[in-house]
């Protein structure tokens, strides 16, 4: 085309959109070959067509751009290569009004029916009478930019729908906690009234369930809260052989149960502290020793625990879980620890489950930053083992003192302890009410349904423990706390607070105590473990103590209640008085050897005595004391919390001295009949 001046019209076009480009424009002003050249590296698509749309004139990129060869470019309308058509009417618009069309979005075709996204600029060519000759544009080729966008977009998509997927399952979960609480306290209530097999055994399915549902939705919430990057690991000192042991002393009557051995074995040389997160590696074991019992049918199940080495004070430390069970076929193995896998179809239907507990497990243990494998024979057996490392606490001493295990001890008498709870919702006040109740009759408890009246209380009276929520209106548990701690003079500023957490929310359990509360325990309360709690806390803050110094002070020590003795021995005084005899001679010489065997260390023979004082005991109407003579029993039965046992000892002699003076009094009385 001869009135087509190629490198006229190229200085235009670039300045006219690359004038941001300094050293572009100064090489415009260079020479045609330095144009060409120009033309030639530009990336962007360069072309001049006729004004019916033909292609004149394009640079290399524009060839790549449509995929066309030379020749076949120069017979192609631009009008071929838009997607839609709509698209072309609408660039027609804007070029007719404007002259020009910038940063115009459209797709593209390729010669091959690909398409492209483009970003077009174009401009008219006019005749020195302002007739519309051609056009001339530069097209960008923003495919992957745009992929790139969608890609991203996507990805805040998917980021933001886990984040509220999460949350929903922390609301969802939190919300079906509230009602499968009063389920599981309704249930423990009725069963403690009269039933007949038929109803227990209902009421026993109800309860399995609740506890099924409970677990289930706490591994949804465990899980959910490690995809959304929002499970907080903590470090603690602990001690490894602790945890082991805890959890297979709660776990054992599941073994027991189904008459499996369960056999633990803690190498000596694993360090007495470390720093780490005992809560996660109680829920890893648990899961392991859990899934073995499950799926196994007899043998055993063995966890060992070894030291591999301590380097620069990291321990690396060795798990294995091994059952005699059914066992994971070769091709399952591998997906083992995927998300809702079960190793059969039939495995929900036989073992229940959901196939998120190895998940958790493989999760977690990346978190800590160790590794899990697994080994099995089809019929034979698993093995899941797995290293993790913690570091060494060289003071031992600053790690031992946990608090005592909860499990071993049986519930304390607590007597007329005054009790605050704080709770809003009136069902778990009731349930919560009706629980302490059965376990302490004489128990006084003041029920508020907020912080502030909480307040006022501790400013009236004092009180030996408090129950509080943590949401409430009007004053919440934590600011309340945080004002007795501060603002109230002592010895109510003292008084020892047990939170009610709701597990769902993360770090709930943190802010309690940084609030000041001694102690928390989640929602839904289940009413053994609140009252173990409530027994601990007010143990760990002297309330026993105390109070059995009162009692010798009141000289009420060991005040027997004779009601059982009577009902045993109805009206046969002959029989009373050989029994109370039998009870002063022997009480004081079971004292005596229990002290002598708590001297020589012979736990056995403590725990034998202990095993024959509780029937005297129980005779004398001694529930403390009888209490007490079970946590010797167990104590020693299991060698837990050996150190506390002297204390023990001493507190069941003091009350029975007294008890058998009364006891003597009693005698007197009979033989005077
Ligand atoms: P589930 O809730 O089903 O137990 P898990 O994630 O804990 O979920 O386990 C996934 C599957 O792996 C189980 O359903 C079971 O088929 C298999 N499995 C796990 N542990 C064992 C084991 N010790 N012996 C045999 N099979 C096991």
């Amino acid at each position: 085309m001869e009135d087509f001046n190629f490198v006229e019209e190229l200085r235009e076009l670039l300045s006219r959109y690359y004038m941001h480009s300094k050293s572009i424009e100064r090489e415009l002003f260079q020479s045609e070959k330095k144009y060409k050249l120009l033309l030639e590296k530009l990336t962007d698509a360069i072309y001049f067509t006729s004004a019916d749309g033909k292609f004149i004139e394009f640079n290399n990129a524009t060839l790549e751009l449509f995929g066309y060869s030379y020749e076949e470019l120069k017979t192609i309308n631009v009008e071929e290569t838009y997607v839609y058509p709509e698209d072309r009417q609408k660039f027609k618009e804007i070029i007719s009004h404007k002259n020009e069309v910038v940063d115009y979005e459209l797709k593209l075709k390729r010669k091959d029916g690909s398409m492209l996204d483009c970003v077009i600029s174009t401009t008219v060519r006019l005749d020195d009478q302002n007739n519309i000759i051609g056009y001339q544009g530069i097209i960008r080729d923003i495919t992957l930019r745009k992929r790139a966008e969608a890609l991203q977009r996507a990805k805040d998509l998917a980021e933001q729908a886990n984040k509220f997927k999460a949350e929903f399952l922390a609301n969802m979960s939190h919300e079906i906690r509230t009602p499968i609480n009063v389920i599981v306290g309704m249930v423990h209530l009725l069963h403690q009234t009269p039933l007949s097999d038929k109803q227990s055994e209902y009421l026993k399915a109800i309860d399995t369930s609740a506890d099924n549902l409970l677990m289930l939705i706490n591994d949804i919430l465990d899980f959910s809260k490690i995809e959304a990057g929002k499970l907080v690991l903590e470090s603690k000192h602990f001690s490894v052989k602790r945890v082991v042991d805890d959890l297979i002393k709660a776990i054992r009557f599941k073994s027991d149960e189904k008459g499996l051995d369960l056999i633990v074995q803690v190498d000596p040389e694993v360090p007495a502290a470390v720093a780490g997160d005992p809560l996660r590696l109680n829920q890893i074991l648990l899961n392991l020793v859990g899934n073995a019992i499950k799926f196994t049918q007899e043998g055993e199940i063995r966890v060992v625990v070894r030291l591999i080495d301590v380097v620069k004070d990291k321990a690396r430390i060795f798990f294995s879980v091994r059952d005699t069970g059914i066992g994971i076929s070769e091709e399952k193995l591998n997906s083992i620890f995927e998300s809702f896998t079960q190793a059969t179809l039939q495995t929900t239907r036989v073992y229940g489950g959901t196939g998120l507990g190895l998940a958790i497990v493989k999760k977690l243990i990346d978190m800590l930053g160790g590794v899990i494998m697994v080994k099995s024979t089809l019929g034979k057996g698993s093995e899941f083992i797995f290293e993790l490392e913690f570091e060494v606490q060289q003071d031992a001493g600053v790690a031992m003192p946990e608090p005592e295990n909860a499990a071993d001890i049986p519930i304390l008498e607590i007597g007329a302890c005054k009790i605050i709870l704080a709770e809003d919702h009136p069902i778990n006040q009731v349930v919560t009410t009706e629980t302490l109740k059965h376990v302490w009759k004489d128990i006084e408890l003041l029920v508020v349904d907020n912080g502030q009246s909480v307040i006022d209380a501790l400013q009236q009276e004092a009180y030996d423990i408090i129950l509080m929520d943590v949401q409430m209106p009007v004053m919440d548990g934590l600011t309340a706390t945080r004002k007795i701690r501060a603002e109230l003079p002592a010895p109510a500023n003292k008084t020892p607070i047990l939170a009610f957490t709701a597990y769902a929310t993360t770090g709930e359990a943190e802010k309690c105590l940084e609030a000041g509360m001694d102690d928390y325990i989640s929602k839904p309360v289940n009413p053994d473990a609140l009252c173990r709690k409530m027994v601990e806390l007010l143990d760990r803050f002297g309330y026993f103590s105390e109070r059995s110094k009162q009692l010798i002070d009141a000289g009420d020590t060991g005040q027997i209640d004779l009601d059982y003795f009577n009902t045993i021995t109805g009206d046969d005084i002959e029989l009373k008085i050989k029994m109370i005899r039998i009870m002063l001679d022997e009480t004081p010489q079971e004292i005596k050897s229990l002290r002598s065997y708590l001297d020589a260390g012979n736990w056995e023979g403590v725990r034998a005595v202990a095993h024959k004082m509780k029937s005297s005991m129980q005779f004398l109407g001694l529930p403390e004391v009888l209490e007490l003579v079970r946590v010797v029993e167990v104590s020693a039965k299991e060698k837990t919390n050996l150190h506390l046992l002297e204390e023990k000892v001493d507190r069941i002699a003091l009350a029975c001295d007294t008890a058998l003076e009364l006891l003597n009094a009693e005698l007197h009385k009979l033989e005077h009949i």
